[in-house]
């Protein structure tokens, strides 16, 4: 379904762009099943910026209004929303890991009930059906996951943290920050002591009477969590290197460097802010979806993550590619080192990550390689910059930006 590669990226969006007006607005909670179009699909896409927010926002908004593509603008800045929040709030992440390995350590990836779920033998038609889909495909509808988690939680009684654990394994789009915060919403711990409770109606509903589960259950009691500490600061962006030979190090949060590089010039060797050089002397890439989970990825994952980073890092090599993108993948911040010296690059310019497992990888290559007197900056894109302070509350207040947000991107 999904090839990973910026050009099918870019053909998928055109085939979208049509339909993201009311007609979306209309009908994107119904769930007719694999080949679905009344939604975007993009997900695997922007997830991995394969596709920047900006220019999936922008190209909907050459062909309709913002009053009638409202609903799909506001949906791709849940995105920013989710990643802004767990920014300011990286302990919800810490404490999620914790229990995941917590969890598995215990033997509760071993139980029984848990088992059936994930390989869809829970008995539960639809969720079984879903189960399926989520391994083969490494997709499911926006609705579908709300009903597959409200069930996980509430029917089947089995922790949120593993079902979360569970579809990050799986999902092409897997991100900690919507996959996380989604799964706390259904659980009535984000949005504290509201719940996300499925029933046989709605389902049968918007499935279009494909599915129609009985034996659901019929409340769902808010989970409750120690409190959150107070909200961390957001790290201020970072300045741009000057007058370096410096490489570009890419990852599977952010595969479009030339739209990045445009959007930070760096300063050429010879120092001067004037002649800025947005091509670097070597580029690499690493990626590991294995970091993901305690139980590493599935394989499609992996083979979408790998595919688009060598997308990612061709594209970025250009003007002159080599005649093969370079990922670097073993024991990662040695490999890193090596690479560096081979091309004689002494400044590494790392896409910016947020929250999660890349974050972690690079923090600490970054005690590593400045120990070497390489230095590593993050440049960070102006969408997130702009966007993430507004995250600090609920996403209505953020909503309500958006507006402002779009002008001061020049959209
Ligand atoms: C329990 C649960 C887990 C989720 N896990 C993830 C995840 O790991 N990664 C992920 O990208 N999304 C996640 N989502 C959000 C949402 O389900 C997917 O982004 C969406 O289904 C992707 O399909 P699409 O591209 O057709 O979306 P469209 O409806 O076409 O929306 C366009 C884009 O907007 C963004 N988007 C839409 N809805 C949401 C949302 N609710 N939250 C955040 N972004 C959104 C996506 O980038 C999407 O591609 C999760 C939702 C739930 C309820």
């Amino acid at each position: 379904m999904f090839t990973p590669t910026r050009a099918a990226a870019l053909e998928a969006l055109a085939d979208f762009i049509p339909r993201a007006g009311s007609q979306y607005a209309r009908d994107r909670n119904i769930d007719a099943g694999p080949g679905r179009d009344n939604v975007s699909s993009l997900s695997p896409y922007l997830r991995h910026r394969l596709l920047t927010e900006r220019e999936v926002v922008a190209a909907v908004l050459e062909q309709h209004r913002l009053s009638s593509c409202e609903k799909f603008v506001q949906e791709v800045m849940w995105r920013n929303y989710w990643k802004g929040w767990l920014e300011q709030n990286p302990e919800v992440w810490m404490r999620y890991r914790r229990d995941v390995d917590e969890l598995a350590q215990a033997g509760e990836t071993e139980s029984t009930a848990y088992r059936d779920a994930v390989t869809g033998h829970s008995g539960i038609d639809a969720m079984d059906a879903w189960a399926r889909e989520l391994i083969e495909t490494g997709y499911l509808h926006n609705h579908t996951r709300m009903w597959f988690a409200s069930i996980w939680i509430f029917t089947l009684g089995l922790p949120w943290q593993l079902g979360a654990d569970f579809f990050y394994r799986h999902l092409l789009d897997g991100d900690a920050a919507s996959n996380t915060l989604s799964w706390r919403w259904v659980a009535g711990l984000q949005t504290v002591g509201k719940t996300y409770l499925a029933s046989q109606s709605n389902i049968s509903r918007f499935t279009e009477g494909r599915f129609s589960p009985e034996g659901l259950a019929t409340t769902a009691r808010a989970l409750v969590e120690d409190p959150l500490p107070a909200r961390s600061a957001l790290a201020p962006p970072e300045p741009s290197p000057g007058g370096r030979q410096w490489g570009l190090l890419l990852h599977e949060e952010d595969l479009d460097g030339p739209s990045l590089l445009a959007e930070h010039p760096l300063v050429g060797a010879s120092g001067h802010a004037s002649t800025p050089v947005t091509v670097p002397v070597a580029v690499a890439g690493f990626a590991r979806a294995d970091d993901r989970s305690p139980l590493g990825a599935s394989e499609v994952v992996r083979e979408f993550t790998r595919s688009a980073l060598l997308d990612g890092v061709g594209r970025a090599q250009s003007p002159v590619p080599r005649e093969q993108p370079r990922v670097l993948a073993d024991t990662f911040s040695s490999t890193v080192l090596e690479w560096a010296a081979s091309e004689k690059v002494d400044s590494i310019v790392v896409p910016f990550a947020p929250v999660g497992p890349v974050r972690e990888r690079i923090d600490t290559l970054r005690a590593v390689v400045a120990s070497e007197g390489v230095t590593l900056t993050t440049p960070q894109r102006r969408w997130d910059t702009l966007a993430w302070p507004h995250a600090s509350r609920g996403f209505f207040p953020f909503r309500e930006r958006i507006p402002k947000l779009l002008a001061q991107q020049g959209l």
